[in-house]
Protein backbone atom coordinates (compact mmCIF):
# COMPACT_ATOMS: atom_id res chain seq x y z
CA UNK A 1 0.00 0.00 0.00
CA UNK A 2 1.54 3.50 -0.98
CA UNK A 3 0.69 5.42 2.08
CA UNK A 4 2.20 8.58 1.23
CA UNK A 5 0.18 8.71 -2.17
CA UNK A 6 -0.55 11.94 -3.16
CA UNK A 7 -4.28 11.56 -2.31
CA UNK A 8 -5.28 10.47 -5.74
CA UNK A 9 -4.69 6.78 -5.23
CA UNK A 10 -6.86 5.33 -2.77
CA UNK A 11 -6.42 2.14 -4.78
CA UNK A 12 -5.36 0.18 -1.09
CA UNK A 13 -7.52 -0.08 1.52
CA UNK A 14 -6.55 -2.06 4.22
CA UNK A 15 -10.00 -3.89 3.69
CA UNK A 16 -8.89 -4.39 -0.33
CA UNK A 17 -5.43 -5.74 1.17
CA UNK A 18 -6.86 -8.11 3.27
CA UNK A 19 -8.94 -9.26 0.35
CA UNK A 20 -6.30 -9.16 -2.23
CA UNK A 21 -4.32 -11.44 0.69
CA UNK A 22 -6.92 -14.13 1.36
CA UNK A 23 -7.58 -14.01 -2.50
CA UNK A 24 -3.74 -14.79 -3.34
CA UNK A 25 -3.59 -17.08 -0.34
CA UNK A 26 -6.52 -19.22 -1.62
CA UNK A 27 -5.71 -19.12 -5.31
CA UNK A 28 -1.96 -20.74 -4.07
CA UNK A 29 -3.41 -23.37 -2.02
CA UNK A 30 -6.24 -24.31 -4.85
CA UNK A 31 -3.43 -25.03 -6.94
CA UNK A 32 -1.70 -26.84 -4.52
CA UNK A 33 -4.92 -28.64 -3.51
CA UNK A 34 -5.07 -29.75 -7.51
CA UNK A 35 -1.88 -31.45 -7.42
CA UNK A 36 -2.58 -32.84 -4.11
CA UNK A 37 -6.12 -34.84 -4.25
CA UNK A 38 -7.40 -31.89 -1.50
CA UNK A 39 -10.36 -31.56 -3.75
CA UNK A 40 -13.22 -34.01 -3.22
CA UNK A 41 -16.67 -34.58 -5.29
CA UNK A 42 -19.65 -34.48 -3.08
CA UNK A 43 -23.01 -35.84 -4.31
CA UNK A 44 -26.59 -34.48 -3.13
CA UNK A 45 -29.22 -36.40 -3.88
CA UNK A 46 -32.25 -35.26 -6.70
CA UNK A 47 -35.79 -37.17 -6.27
CA UNK A 48 -38.68 -37.64 -8.03
CA UNK A 49 -41.31 -34.85 -6.11
CA UNK A 50 -43.74 -37.28 -6.33
CA UNK A 51 -42.26 -40.09 -4.67
CA UNK A 52 -39.31 -39.27 -2.95
CA UNK A 53 -37.33 -41.70 -5.41
CA UNK A 54 -33.41 -40.90 -6.27
CA UNK A 55 -33.21 -40.29 -9.75
CA UNK A 56 -29.50 -38.59 -9.87
CA UNK A 57 -27.31 -36.28 -7.89
CA UNK A 58 -25.80 -33.09 -8.19
CA UNK A 59 -21.87 -32.73 -8.03
CA UNK A 60 -20.83 -30.49 -5.38
CA UNK A 61 -17.06 -29.30 -5.14
CA UNK A 62 -14.99 -29.77 -1.53
CA UNK A 63 -11.97 -28.72 -0.25
CA UNK A 64 -10.39 -30.02 2.74
CA UNK A 65 -7.01 -28.17 2.68
CA UNK A 66 -4.20 -29.27 4.84
CA UNK A 67 -3.47 -25.93 6.63
CA UNK A 68 -6.76 -24.27 6.27
CA UNK A 69 -8.78 -26.72 6.79
CA UNK A 70 -12.51 -27.17 5.07
CA UNK A 71 -12.87 -23.84 2.88
CA UNK A 72 -16.71 -23.20 1.64
CA UNK A 73 -17.54 -23.71 -1.80
CA UNK A 74 -19.19 -20.10 -1.56
CA UNK A 75 -15.48 -17.97 -0.15
CA UNK A 76 -12.99 -20.25 -2.84
CA UNK A 77 -15.45 -20.95 -5.78
CA UNK A 78 -15.45 -16.80 -6.40
CA UNK A 79 -11.76 -16.67 -5.95
CA UNK A 80 -11.53 -19.64 -8.72
CA UNK A 81 -14.13 -18.02 -11.10
CA UNK A 82 -12.35 -14.29 -10.73
CA UNK A 83 -8.43 -15.56 -11.47
CA UNK A 84 -9.46 -18.37 -13.93
CA UNK A 85 -8.59 -21.53 -11.84
CA UNK A 86 -11.90 -22.53 -12.10
CA UNK A 87 -10.97 -23.89 -15.77
CA UNK A 88 -8.62 -26.49 -14.51
CA UNK A 89 -10.47 -27.03 -11.47
CA UNK A 90 -13.95 -27.49 -13.38
CA UNK A 91 -11.77 -29.48 -15.91
CA UNK A 92 -11.30 -31.94 -13.19
CA UNK A 93 -14.71 -32.11 -11.99
CA UNK A 94 -15.82 -33.02 -15.19
CA UNK A 95 -13.42 -35.42 -15.44
CA UNK A 96 -13.60 -37.15 -12.08
CA UNK A 97 -18.07 -36.98 -12.80
CA UNK A 98 -17.31 -39.12 -16.02
CA UNK A 99 -15.11 -41.29 -14.21
CA UNK A 100 -17.65 -42.19 -11.55
CA UNK A 101 -20.50 -42.25 -13.79
CA UNK A 102 -18.15 -45.23 -16.03
CA UNK A 103 -17.54 -46.77 -12.37
CA UNK A 104 -21.35 -46.88 -11.56
CA UNK A 105 -22.42 -48.12 -14.93
CA UNK A 106 -19.60 -51.26 -14.15
CA UNK A 107 -21.35 -51.67 -11.18
CA UNK A 108 -24.90 -52.04 -12.46
CA UNK A 109 -26.36 -48.20 -11.30
CA UNK A 110 -26.80 -47.21 -14.57
CA UNK A 111 -29.91 -45.28 -14.53
CA UNK A 112 -28.53 -42.48 -12.15
CA UNK A 113 -27.34 -39.06 -13.87
CA UNK A 114 -25.05 -36.61 -12.25
CA UNK A 115 -25.50 -33.03 -12.52
CA UNK A 116 -22.67 -30.81 -12.97
CA UNK A 117 -21.84 -27.01 -12.46
CA UNK A 118 -20.15 -25.43 -15.41
CA UNK A 119 -18.80 -21.84 -14.76
CA UNK A 120 -19.34 -19.10 -17.19
CA UNK A 121 -15.83 -19.09 -17.77
CA UNK A 122 -15.64 -22.99 -19.27
CA UNK A 123 -18.73 -22.23 -21.51
CA UNK A 124 -16.86 -21.67 -24.42
CA UNK A 125 -17.74 -23.08 -27.43
CA UNK A 126 -15.04 -25.30 -29.20
CA UNK A 127 -12.58 -26.20 -26.45
CA UNK A 128 -15.61 -27.23 -23.79
CA UNK A 129 -16.90 -29.51 -26.59
CA UNK A 130 -13.49 -30.97 -27.73
CA UNK A 131 -12.57 -31.75 -24.07
CA UNK A 132 -16.55 -33.41 -23.28
CA UNK A 133 -15.63 -35.02 -26.38
CA UNK A 134 -12.26 -36.70 -25.22
CA UNK A 135 -13.77 -37.13 -21.70
CA UNK A 136 -16.64 -39.23 -23.26
CA UNK A 137 -14.60 -41.26 -25.24
CA UNK A 138 -12.09 -41.83 -22.80
CA UNK A 139 -14.43 -43.25 -20.06
CA UNK A 140 -16.88 -44.63 -22.68
CA UNK A 141 -19.91 -43.25 -21.20
CA UNK A 142 -23.45 -42.50 -22.40
CA UNK A 143 -23.74 -38.55 -22.31
CA UNK A 144 -27.23 -38.65 -21.31
CA UNK A 145 -26.53 -39.42 -17.84
CA UNK A 146 -24.61 -36.00 -17.48
CA UNK A 147 -26.46 -33.09 -17.00
CA UNK A 148 -24.58 -29.56 -17.32
CA UNK A 149 -25.72 -26.81 -15.37
CA UNK A 150 -25.08 -22.99 -16.29
CA UNK A 151 -26.41 -20.08 -14.40
CA UNK A 152 -28.90 -17.86 -16.24
CA UNK A 153 -26.15 -14.92 -16.33
CA UNK A 154 -23.47 -17.25 -17.95
CA UNK A 155 -26.15 -18.32 -20.54
CA UNK A 156 -27.21 -14.63 -21.28
CA UNK A 157 -23.39 -13.06 -21.43
CA UNK A 158 -23.67 -13.87 -25.07
CA UNK A 159 -26.98 -15.30 -26.11
CA UNK A 160 -26.57 -16.17 -29.86
CA UNK A 161 -23.16 -18.27 -28.81
CA UNK A 162 -25.01 -20.03 -25.91
CA UNK A 163 -28.01 -20.99 -28.40
CA UNK A 164 -25.22 -22.54 -30.18
CA UNK A 165 -23.56 -23.91 -27.60
CA UNK A 166 -26.17 -25.81 -26.48
CA UNK A 167 -27.36 -26.99 -29.54
CA UNK A 168 -24.32 -28.74 -29.87
CA UNK A 169 -24.19 -30.15 -26.93
CA UNK A 170 -27.55 -31.06 -27.05
CA UNK A 171 -26.71 -33.02 -30.16
CA UNK A 172 -24.24 -34.53 -28.67
CA UNK A 173 -26.73 -35.95 -25.74
CA UNK A 174 -25.64 -34.20 -22.90
CA UNK A 175 -28.98 -32.91 -20.67
CA UNK A 176 -28.61 -29.20 -19.81
CA UNK A 177 -30.72 -27.21 -17.16
CA UNK A 178 -30.31 -23.69 -16.64
CA UNK A 179 -29.29 -23.04 -12.84
CA UNK A 180 -30.06 -20.13 -9.96
CA UNK A 181 -33.61 -19.60 -12.08
CA UNK A 182 -35.15 -16.28 -11.40
CA UNK A 183 -32.06 -14.65 -9.46
CA UNK A 184 -30.29 -13.44 -12.81
CA UNK A 185 -31.41 -11.95 -16.29
CA UNK A 186 -34.60 -13.69 -15.86
CA UNK A 187 -35.67 -12.73 -20.01
CA UNK A 188 -38.33 -15.82 -20.22
CA UNK A 189 -37.80 -15.56 -24.03
CA UNK A 190 -34.23 -17.32 -24.20
CA UNK A 191 -36.34 -20.14 -22.15
CA UNK A 192 -37.55 -21.11 -26.15
CA UNK A 193 -34.72 -20.45 -27.82
CA UNK A 194 -32.41 -22.38 -25.60
CA UNK A 195 -32.52 -26.39 -26.19
CA UNK A 196 -32.31 -26.94 -22.34
CA UNK A 197 -34.12 -29.59 -20.63
CA UNK A 198 -34.46 -28.56 -16.90
CA UNK A 199 -34.70 -25.43 -15.15
CA UNK A 200 -33.67 -25.50 -11.33
CA UNK A 201 -35.70 -22.76 -9.53
CA UNK A 202 -33.40 -21.05 -6.85
CA UNK A 203 -33.38 -22.07 -3.28
CA UNK A 204 -34.44 -17.89 -2.62
CA UNK A 205 -38.17 -18.80 -3.62
CA UNK A 206 -38.57 -21.90 -2.25
CA UNK A 207 -36.88 -21.34 1.47
CA UNK A 208 -40.80 -19.06 2.26
CA UNK A 209 -42.62 -20.48 -0.08
CA UNK A 210 -45.41 -21.48 2.73
CA UNK A 211 -45.77 -18.15 4.19
CA UNK A 212 -44.82 -15.35 1.36
CA UNK A 213 -47.33 -15.57 -1.43
CA UNK A 214 -45.29 -14.00 -3.70
CA UNK A 215 -42.58 -16.59 -3.72
CA UNK A 216 -45.58 -19.09 -3.86
CA UNK A 217 -46.88 -17.34 -7.15
CA UNK A 218 -43.58 -17.02 -8.50
CA UNK A 219 -43.07 -20.60 -8.03
CA UNK A 220 -46.13 -21.97 -9.19
CA UNK A 221 -46.17 -19.85 -12.59
CA UNK A 222 -42.80 -20.84 -13.43
CA UNK A 223 -43.56 -24.86 -12.83
CA UNK A 224 -45.95 -23.74 -15.50
CA UNK A 225 -44.33 -21.69 -17.50
CA UNK A 226 -41.81 -24.67 -18.04
CA UNK A 227 -43.97 -27.38 -18.57
CA UNK A 228 -45.65 -25.41 -21.49
CA UNK A 229 -42.43 -25.23 -22.56
CA UNK A 230 -41.89 -28.87 -22.55
CA UNK A 231 -39.45 -28.46 -19.55
CA UNK A 232 -39.07 -30.43 -16.28
CA UNK A 233 -38.43 -28.05 -13.46
CA UNK A 234 -36.43 -29.28 -9.87
CA UNK A 235 -36.73 -26.97 -7.43
CA UNK A 236 -33.52 -26.46 -4.86
CA UNK A 237 -33.12 -26.15 -1.09
CA UNK A 238 -36.16 -28.07 -0.39
CA UNK A 239 -35.71 -28.45 3.40
CA UNK A 240 -39.42 -29.11 5.01
CA UNK A 241 -42.12 -31.46 4.23
CA UNK A 242 -44.51 -28.40 3.82
CA UNK A 243 -42.24 -27.42 1.48
CA UNK A 244 -42.50 -30.38 -0.56
CA UNK A 245 -46.16 -30.99 -0.36
CA UNK A 246 -46.54 -27.47 -1.75
CA UNK A 247 -44.08 -28.54 -4.83
CA UNK A 248 -46.08 -31.63 -5.33
CA UNK A 249 -49.23 -29.93 -5.04
CA UNK A 250 -48.43 -27.25 -7.58
CA UNK A 251 -47.28 -30.58 -10.07
CA UNK A 252 -43.14 -29.45 -9.86
CA UNK A 253 -40.70 -32.64 -11.09
CA UNK A 254 -37.80 -33.35 -9.11
CA UNK A 255 -36.16 -31.63 -6.00
CA UNK A 256 -33.40 -31.31 -4.14
CA UNK A 257 -32.68 -30.34 -0.24
CA UNK A 258 -31.80 -31.54 3.11
CA UNK A 259 -35.01 -32.89 3.46
CA UNK A 260 -34.09 -35.60 1.03
CA UNK A 261 -30.53 -35.83 1.88
CA UNK A 262 -27.43 -33.48 2.29
CA UNK A 263 -24.30 -33.64 -0.01
CA UNK A 264 -21.83 -36.11 0.76
CA UNK A 265 -19.31 -38.24 -0.82
CA UNK A 266 -19.43 -40.54 -3.26
CA UNK A 267 -19.03 -43.75 -1.37
CA UNK A 268 -21.82 -42.60 0.87
CA UNK A 269 -23.94 -41.61 -1.38
CA UNK A 270 -23.42 -45.17 -3.37
CA UNK A 271 -24.72 -46.40 0.24
CA UNK A 272 -27.60 -44.29 0.38
CA UNK A 273 -28.68 -45.62 -2.70
CA UNK A 274 -28.46 -49.01 -1.92
CA UNK A 275 -30.67 -48.56 1.28
CA UNK A 276 -32.70 -46.95 -0.50
CA UNK A 277 -33.22 -49.55 -3.25
CA UNK A 278 -34.01 -52.09 -0.56
CA UNK A 279 -38.03 -52.91 -0.32
P1 LIG B 1 -25.53 -24.26 -6.42
O1 LIG B 1 -25.09 -24.83 -7.73
O2 LIG B 1 -26.77 -23.45 -6.41
O3 LIG B 1 -25.62 -25.51 -5.44
C1 LIG B 1 -26.60 -25.66 -4.45
C2 LIG B 1 -26.08 -25.26 -3.09
O4 LIG B 1 -27.15 -25.32 -2.16
C3 LIG B 1 -25.01 -26.18 -2.55
O5 LIG B 1 -24.11 -25.37 -1.78
C4 LIG B 1 -25.81 -27.12 -1.64
O6 LIG B 1 -25.01 -27.73 -0.63
C5 LIG B 1 -26.79 -26.15 -1.06
N1 LIG B 1 -28.03 -26.81 -0.62
C6 LIG B 1 -28.61 -27.91 -1.12
N2 LIG B 1 -29.76 -28.20 -0.49
C7 LIG B 1 -29.91 -27.26 0.46
C8 LIG B 1 -30.92 -27.02 1.47
O7 LIG B 1 -31.89 -27.75 1.61
N3 LIG B 1 -30.73 -25.94 2.27
C9 LIG B 1 -29.65 -25.11 2.17
N4 LIG B 1 -29.54 -24.08 3.00
N5 LIG B 1 -28.68 -25.31 1.21
C10 LIG B 1 -28.82 -26.37 0.39
P2 LIG B 1 -22.54 -25.56 -1.89
O8 LIG B 1 -22.20 -27.00 -2.05
O9 LIG B 1 -21.96 -24.80 -0.75
O10 LIG B 1 -22.17 -24.85 -3.24
C11 LIG B 1 -22.35 -23.46 -3.39
C12 LIG B 1 -22.17 -23.05 -4.82
O11 LIG B 1 -20.83 -23.25 -5.25
C13 LIG B 1 -23.03 -23.84 -5.80
O12 LIG B 1 -24.35 -23.35 -5.79
C14 LIG B 1 -22.29 -23.58 -7.10
O13 LIG B 1 -22.65 -22.33 -7.63
C15 LIG B 1 -20.85 -23.52 -6.63
N6 LIG B 1 -20.20 -24.81 -6.90
C16 LIG B 1 -20.13 -25.93 -6.16
N7 LIG B 1 -19.44 -26.89 -6.80
C17 LIG B 1 -19.06 -26.38 -7.99
C18 LIG B 1 -18.30 -26.88 -9.11
O14 LIG B 1 -17.87 -28.04 -9.19
N8 LIG B 1 -18.10 -26.01 -10.18
C19 LIG B 1 -18.61 -24.74 -10.15
N9 LIG B 1 -18.37 -23.95 -11.23
N10 LIG B 1 -19.31 -24.26 -9.12
C20 LIG B 1 -19.54 -25.06 -8.06
CA1 LIG C 1 -25.99 -25.99 -9.30
CA1 LIG D 1 -28.55 -23.63 -7.84
CA1 LIG E 1 -27.23 -21.07 -5.87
Amino acid sequence: AKREGRGNFQFFSPEMNAATHEHLLLENRMWGALNTEGFELYLQAQVELETGRVIGAEVLLRWNDQELGSVEPSRFIPVAEESGMIVPLGDWVLGQTMKLLAQWQREGLDELRLAVNLSARQFSGAPLLARLDELVAQYAIDPSLMELEITETAAMRDPEATRLLLRQLRTRGFKLAIDDFGTGYSSLAYLKLFAIDRIKIDRGFVKDIEHNPNDAVIVAATIGLAHSLGLTVVAEGVETQAQWGFLRDKRGDEAQGYLFARPMPAGEFREFIRLQAQP
